[in-house]
């Protein structure tokens, strides 16, 4: 059996330091460890410019360990290291050299400031109208907290299947209404998702884009936990996103958790570009009547303050949440619904063709 000294040095190993084919240890970036009968602390020393990933590190750190070595604790501690300066300064990431997932043309993130205000429908039925428009499409939700993409598409009693390819487990999507669709909800137990820290699924979401076979895409949309979290931050730093979404209600209380949002991908560390904004509940229509239950223009209000594309409006409608919790896209139908999620669709892609022209 190994002792633990080689235990340790087999997982650092393990572990890539960002955009640089070197790992922890080839990279001769471990300073120290430190053993004890309780807790070993690892120092890792970095140049200045690459401190900036160290919570990126820290991450993969912990979920390495967390998986090969649960019963034991570990720390992580990060020291400048003045000797690796020049000879690894090339390895900074820069923004542009995040990783662009092969055959995906697109991938939408779709956020909100706040919790229950429509962002699962509405990636559900923009995955729809994408592809009723005749592109291919994926959907994947990384809501590890509450996911309910499998109750929208009726999967939930579904697991996706794995092959194995250079030793690798790639995970095969479910393919429902002709949407690949990963989440979750259908990969981590639920018992087991409210005690999964920050950067465990940090790491898991990550292996939804890398360890996938999704084969060619056009659009791949990611359904966001709701608020400004690890996890945000993470998908922006490391992968080539091509820009969010923003789903805001009406009401002062969205739109400010909304405007959180909005700083939050306009930060320097994030910098997603934002497609726009699409506000849910904004009417209920009656005849020819629409009532504005949740008053009016919020969502155009914030779009204009922050210069964002305000990308349409869509209804409050019985019609929408029974088809969500019957797993069957209201956009499936052919009703004045599917017709604001259509344009809406259409809305979306001319943005971003226009964004990929610029
Ligand atoms: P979030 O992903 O933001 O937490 P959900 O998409 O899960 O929110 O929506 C919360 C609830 O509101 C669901 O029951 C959904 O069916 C319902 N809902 C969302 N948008 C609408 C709408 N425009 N009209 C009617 N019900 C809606």
């Amino acid at each position: 059996m190994k002792d633990s000294k080689d235990k340790v040095i087999d997982i650092l190993s393990e572990i890539k330091l960002p955009n640089s084919s070197e790992d922890l240890i080839s990279s001769k970036c471990i300073d120290n460890i430190k053993y004890d009968k309780e807790l070993t602390i690892i120092t890792i020393g970095l140049n200045s410019s690459e401190m900036k990933y160290k919570e990126i590190i820290k991450r993969n750190c912990l979920f390495h360990f967390e998986n090969k070595d649960p019963k034991s604790n570990y720390e992580f501690e990060f020291v400048i290291d003045k000797k690796r300066s020049d000879s690894i300064s090339n390895n900074e990431i820069k923004k542009d050299e995040k990783i662009k997932i092969k055959n995906i043309k697109n991938i939408i993130a779709i956020s909100s400031g706040k919790g229950g205000v429509g962002k699962s429908t509405i990636s559900s039925n923009i995955s729809v109208s994408l592809a009723k428009l005749g592109y291919k499409v994926g959907l994947v939700d990384a809501d590890i907290f509450g996911p309910s993409i499998p109750t929208m598409f009726n999967t939930e009693n579904e697991q996706p299947n794995y092959k194995n390819i250079n030793d690798k487990n790639i995970i095969i999507p479910i393919e429902q209404y002709g949407i690949k669709l990963i989440s979750m909800g259908n990969i981590i137990p639920k018992e087991k998702a409210i005690i999964w820290r920050g950067p465990m699924a940090s790491s898991a979401l990550k292996q939804l884009f890398t360890d996938v076979e999704w084969k060619s895409l056009d659009y791949l949309i990611v359904d966001l936990p709701p608020g400004t979290s690890d996890i945000h931050i993470t998908l922006s730093q490391s992968f080539e996103i091509t820009g969010t979404i923003i789903v805001s209600t009406p009401q002062k209380v969205s739109t400010i958790d909304a405007e959180k949002a909005i700083s939050m991908f306009r930060n320097e560390n994030t910098n997603i570009p934002i497609i726009g904004l699409i506000e849910n509940m904004s009417y209920f229509k009656e005849n020819d009547n629409k009532h504005y239950l949740f008053g009016k223009g919020g969502g155009k209000e914030i779009s204009i303050k922050h210069s964002i594309d305000f990308l349409g409006e869509v209804p409050i409608d019985n019609s929408i949440s029974q088809s969500c919790d019957n797993g069957y896209p209201v956009s499936l139908k052919d009703n004045y619904i599917s017709k604001v999620f259509k344009e809406l669709s259409k809305n979306i892609d001319e943005k971003i063709m226009r964004l990929k022209n610029k």
